[in-house]
Parts: structure tokens; C-alpha cells; sequence
């Protein structure tokens, strides 16, 4: 079975049982600067899993653009991509664990309307409890009446079969399903042969149904949920592997022409398998929208390009470039449509990074190969050879000392990526490939006193997208949701005294304060200032009620709606209205929520406490409620 197939059979199975087909969101998370990627199809759905009414209804289906850089090291291996694509059903406070649990079995096992897998090589995994919550005995009770034997059901501890994104909110057990990849099957397992299947990845897991039934509030559960949830995610690239009887997810329909390229360029199998792994990503990230920088997004894009290089051995030509995006603009036809759309604009800006790489690349290499004088080095661009010259060089300038007995740290790790752009992980992969050799405890302390560097010299102090997703969740207590709402009335507020070219330019909101940016050229006076803030407390003492109206976009644009990125959205949006009982309408926005339900609920006097330049042409500002 293709893995178009798949899609398509899974958007429809679920159709067919109630479940309303949405999009796949941007892998740059709308109206959430907090996160780096969207890493999980729950994760756009967010606002709406804990609590807001989702215009579709209570029954979803999409199939998700993922990205999870945290994976990075993992690919290669036979399961992990750093971009791939998860199918996903939802329950908003509708079905739970008996419909969710037939409906996957069902789907994984029916000839007819799914994917006709072997239920003799399926294994699953539940929750075993623990003093948060009791053993799940409900989705395992459910498991064996479909027809699953006891004896493959194992019970795992939180660690494994537990979901909680913070300290406060929805969390709960999962249950996970495994699939026997082995040429004989494996058979029955005991307890301890699965988890040592599961290490030898002969089984690999291939869905993941999370049960949202128990709240969170400071740390400990404090009880069921009114409203239970359900999110499942089932990785695309994984099932194409089971369906087409391949061990690995680089075997699939879904790489076959991009890695007939990447075979051209390297004969090193893993590096074929990274090559191919990173320039999807690539090319899926800047078809969002993400160009190479350094910070944050943008720096991801431009490690993960760098890193293909270097699996290139150096050289990547247009030519290469060019066949394997084609490649990738190929197997995406018709799915992801703006893929084809900036083919021209995707090669040009990964020619762009590549040339300026390749300027310091041979450089670089030659650097770490003086450090250790019996290294191989790059000669003439093209072959590695033998070096014992120890000479100084002079790099850009600088004179370079010959050798220098390696005294290896993140902050020389940090002035490497300064001056050569050698991403910390490819500068430690290169000094392994040269004959260093750190544990895994040197690692870690290289890594944190690199990003200590890092952060000082870029004033870079946001977490990974995994840790920030968290955060995100985590905040979503009411005083965020209260400055979110403040944040929709500033900034309507700035655009009536200052000018309609006023926009969102970023945010970020915590419980202490909101960050943002917005775009305006001047310093803005403490008297506009003062203006903005008794605007926004003048809603708030109105007691304004705060509605979201769907409607098309092109009725949003024209009835003035406030919102940035307009082409990053569907056709229909979603906009929050701040309106007085007198009729005022405070503020018209497009965004995800979640808000307060009326500005009465909102704690506190607006104050603005800082304005000042963020960037070129953005002005920013940070606010409080006190
Ligand atoms: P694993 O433990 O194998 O890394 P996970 O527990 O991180 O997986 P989930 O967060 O449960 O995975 O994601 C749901 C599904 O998404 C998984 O069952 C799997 O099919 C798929 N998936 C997760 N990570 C990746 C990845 N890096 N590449 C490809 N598919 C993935
Ligand atoms: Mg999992």
C-alpha cells in the first residue's frame, strides 16, 4: 500500500465514523511564538483540548506536518525522521477509550476500509499505575475483548504510558501499539522479551493513543476531567514501513526517489539516510515559511542543511540540490501543495546557505585537522588525505596556531561555530570522526556551556521546541489566558493611536507578563502609552464579553480584522471579538484562543511597563497586570 493510500484511507475511515477532516497547520505554529515546531498533530489543537469549542465540531481527523529536531541524533536508525507526518483522530469531550481503542485496532487490522496489518504480529502497550493514577485496566479490559491476548498486553510505568505536558491541565495514561517487524514474527513475548524487542527495534511503535482524563493542578492530580479528551498520532513514515514489509522508514515509497539521489552523492548508508532526512526538512520548513538565520527557527533550518553538507562530504552542488528537491516537490504533488508552489524560492535559499557554508567548510575541516596533526584533511576541496603539517594558517584573517594539544570545551566549541559555522553537533560528530573520543557526561557539559555562549552572545534564552511546548501548555493558567486577552485590546489600542500599520510582529506571554512586538519605526511616547493602557483598562472595566466567530477569510479582511500572516491561514478563520454591552467593539483579531470569556474575569490594572526597540522597524513592549 502507497503511503498516499494510507492517508487517504485514513482520513476516510474516520470521516465515515463522525470525525470532521481539517488541515494540516503550518510547521510554525500560528499565534504561538513560544513554540520552535509543531511536533505533534494535538499540538495546534491545543486551545481547543482544554476547553474552547472547535468550529468543526468534537470529532476530528488530520494528517500533521511534524518536526522534531530533538530526534536529530536518532535518524538513521530505522524509525526516526526529524520531519514526518502523524494521522491523527481527536475526541473534544465526545467518544473515549472504548470507541478510540476498536476504531485503531480496527483500522490497523480491516482489510476493507484499513490497513489489513497482521493482528499476530501487533503488540500494546497500557498504562501499570502508579500513585497518581490506577492501572489502566479499562483500556486493557477493552484491548482483550477485540480480541488482543492478555499475554500482549504489558503494562508500562509513567515513563512510557503516561502524558503530562506541565503542572497544571489535562493529563492522563496511553496506550501504545507496537508492530513485530521480523522476518518470522516473533511470536508470544514475555515482559522482559518485549521490552528487548523493543530495544533491538524488531517491534516499533506506530501509534499512540493519549486518554486526556485526569487534571493537573500544582504538580499532583487532582481528579477526573468533566471533559475527557482523546488525541491519538500515528507516524506516516512508520506504517508505509510495516505496509511495504521494509525494516526501515528510508526503504518506503516515501524516500525511494530521494534516496536514489542521495546514493549519487555518498556511498556511507547513514549518510545517505541523514542527507535525505535533513533536506525534506529543509525543504518542508522553508516551504513554511522559515529561512536560515541564528536564532531560533531559523538556526534549526540552518544546522540541519550544514549537516547534510557535511554528510556530503563537503559538496553539495546545485546540481544535487536541485535533483532532490525535485525528488521531494514529486512525492508531495498534491498533498502539501506549497512545496511545488516555492520549489524556485526553496533551491535558491538552500544554494544560498550551502555557498556560504563551503566558504568556511574546507577551512574548518582544515582547523580540526591541525588540532590533530595525524588527522585526515580536506585537500583542494575534494579528497581527504594524510596531514602532519603543523604550520600556523591564517583563516579569514586570523593566524590559526598549528598544533594545539586539543583542550576541547563547549566555548571552543562555541568560537568554532563563531567563526566557521560548525553547528556543535557536527563539530563534536567531525573531532569523534578524527579520533576524540567524549562520553556522554563530556557531551552534555559541552552542550550546556555552548549554549551558555550561545545565549550570551544572542541573547538567546528560549528553550527547545520540546521544552517550550511544554511551557506552553504548562502557562495556559488564567493569567495567561488573561494577558493573551489584554495583549488582542494593546494592540488594538496601538493601532488607534499610533496607525493602521501596526501589527503583531511576535509574542510571547507568561504568567508575569506579556512580551510584544509589533511594527512601528519610533520610539512611542509615555503619552501614547498611557493612551493604550486606560484603552485596554476601560475594556477591562466594561466587562466586555469575548466572542469567536468563524467566518471566511476574505469577509475577515474586509471587515478589518486585525491579524498578521493572513496567507499562513485557511480559508475560514477563527476571530476573537472584545465587545462592550454598549456595543464598542475593543478589538477584532484572528487567533487560536484561548481567551477570558468576558474582560470582567480579567485580574488587575493593564500597565505597560517598557517600550523599546526590538529590531529594525519593531518596536517592543512588556506588560504586566498588577
Ligand atoms: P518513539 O518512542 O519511537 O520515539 P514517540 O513516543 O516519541 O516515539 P509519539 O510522541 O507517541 O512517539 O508520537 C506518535 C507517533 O508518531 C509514534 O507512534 C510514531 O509512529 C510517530 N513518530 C514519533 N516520532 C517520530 C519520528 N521522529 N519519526 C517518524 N515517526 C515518528
Ligand atoms: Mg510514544
Amino acid at each position: 500500500m502507497t503511503s498516499r493510500e494510507i492517508r487517504n484511507r485514513f482520513l476516510s475511515f474516520f470521516e465515515r465514523r463522525g470525525h470532521a477532516v481539517i488541515p494540516s497547520a503550518s510547521l510554525v505554529p500560528e499565534n504561538d511564538p513560544s513554540v520552535l515546531f509543531t511536533t505533534a498533530g494535538m499540538q495546534p489543537l491545543v486551545p481547543y483540548l482544554l476547553g474552547a469549542p472547535h468550529p468543526k465540531g468534537k470529532r476530528l481527523v488530520n494528517v500533521q506536518k511534524c518536526v522534531r529536531t530533538q530526534d536529530i541524533e536518532e535518524v538513521g536508525d530505522n524509525t526516526h525522521d526529524t520531519f514526518f507526518e502523524m494521522l491523527g483522530n481527536w475526541s473534544l469531550g465526545d467518544y473515549f477509550k472504548e470507541e478510540a481503542i476498536a476504531w485503531s485496532y480496527e483500522f490497523l487490522t480491516s482489510k476493507e476500509e484499513g490497513l489489513g496489518l497482521d493482528p499476530a504480529r501487533l503488540y500494546v502497550t497500557v498504562f501499570e499505575g502508579d500513585e497518581r493514577a490506577p492501572r489502566d485496566e479499562e483500556s486493557a479490559g477493552i484491548w482483550k475483548r477485540l480480541g488482543v491476548p492478555a499475554h500482549r498486553i504489558y503494562y508500562l510505568p509513567a515513563s512510557k504510558n503516561w502524558w503530562s505536558p506541565g503542572d497544571n491541565g489535562p493529563c492522563g495514561p496511553d496506550s501504545e501499539m507496537f508492530y513485530d517487524l521480523t522476518e518470522n514474527g516473533l511470536g508470544d513475548m514475555t515482559h522482559e522479551e518485549y521490552l528487548a524487542a523493543d530495544d533491538r527495534q524488531d517491534i516499533v511503535e506506530i501509534w499512540n493513543d493519549v486518554f486526556m482524563e485526569y487534571e493537573k493542578k500544582d504538580g499532583a492530580v487532582i481528579g477526573k476531567l468533566a471533559n475527557k479528551n482523546v488525541d491519538t498520532g500515528a507516524g506516516l513514515e512508520r506504517l508505509a514501513m510495516v505496509l511495504q514489509g521494509k525494516r526501515n522508514v528510508f526503504d518506503t515509497d516515501i524516500f525511494e526517489s530521494l534516496m536514489a539521489e542521495t546514493k549519487k552523492i555518498t556511498e556511507d548508508v547513514r549518510a545517505q539516510r541523514i542527507i535525505a532526512d535533513h533536506m525534506r526538512t529543509a525543504v518542508m520548513m522553508i516551504a513554511d515559511g522559515v529561512t536560515p538565520s541564528n536564532t531560533d527557527r531559523g538556526y534549526i533550518l540552518r544546522r540541519l542543511i550544514r549537516r547534510a553538507v557535511v554528510k556530503a562530504g563537503g559538496i553539495l552542488t546545485p546540481e544535487h540540490i536541485s535533483t532532490i528537491i525535485s525528488a521531494i516537490v514529486e512525492t508531495y504533488k498534491g498533498v502539501y501543495v506549497n512545496v511545488e508552489e516555492n520549489k524556485e524560492r526553496i533551491a535558491e535559499e538552500i544554494n544560498r546557505e550551502v555557498e556560504k557554508f563551503n566558504n568556511t567548510l574546507s577551512k574548518a575541516l582544515l582547523v580540526l585537522s591541525r588540532k590533530f596533526p595525524t588527522a585526515k584533511t580536506l585537500k583542494n576541496g575534494g579528497y581527504y588525505g594524510e596531514t602532519t603539517d603543523i604550520s600556523p594558517i591564517e583563516v579569514s584573517g586570523t593566524i590559526i596556531a598549528g598544533y594545539v594539544p586539543p583542550l576541547i570545551n563547549g566555548k571552543w566549541l562555541f568560537n568554532f561555530f563563531q567563526t566557521f559555522g560548525f553547528p556543535f553537533e557536527i563539530a563534536i560528530e567531525e573531532l569523534e570522526k578524527r579520533g576524540e573520543h567524549f562520553t556522554g557526561l563530556e557531551k552534555d557539559q559541552f552542550r550546556k556551556e555552548f549554549e551558555a555562549e550561545f545565549r550570551k552572545h544572542q541573547e538567546l534564552s528560549r528553550a527547545g521546541a520540546e521544552q517550550k511546548f511544554k511551557g506552553g501548555l504548562a502557562d495556559t493558567g488564567e493569567k495567561t489566558v488573561m494577558l493573551h486577552t489584554c495583549t488582542h485590546l494593546m494592540l488594538a489600542g496601538l493601532r488607534k493611536y499610533l496607525g493602521e500599520h501596526v501589527h503583531q510582529a511576535g509574542s510571547n506571554i507568561t504568567i508575569e507578563r506579556t512580551r510584544f512586538d509589533f511594527t512601528h519605526s519610533e520610539k512611542v511616547s509615555r503619552e501614547i502609552l498611557d493612551k493604550v493602557e486606560a484603552y485596554v483598562n476601560e475594556a477591562i472595566a466594561k466587562g466586555c464579553t469575548v466572542s469567536i466567530e468563524q467566518m471566511p477569510k476574505m469577509d475577515a479582511q474586509t471587515k478589518g480584522v486585525e491579524g498578521s500572516f493572513w496567507e499562513k491561514y485557511p480559508d475560514v478563520v477563527n476571530v476573537y471579538a472584545v465587545k462592550a454591552p454598549d456595543g464598542t467593539v475593543y478589538s477584532q483579531e484572528l487567533c487560536g484562543g484561548p481567551h477570558v470569556e468576558n474582560t470582567g474575569k480579567i485580574e488587575g490594572r493593564f500597565k505597560i511597563m517598557k517600550e523599546e526597540a526590538s529590531s529594525a522597524g519593531v518596536r517592543r513592549i512588556k506588560a504586566i497586570l498588577e
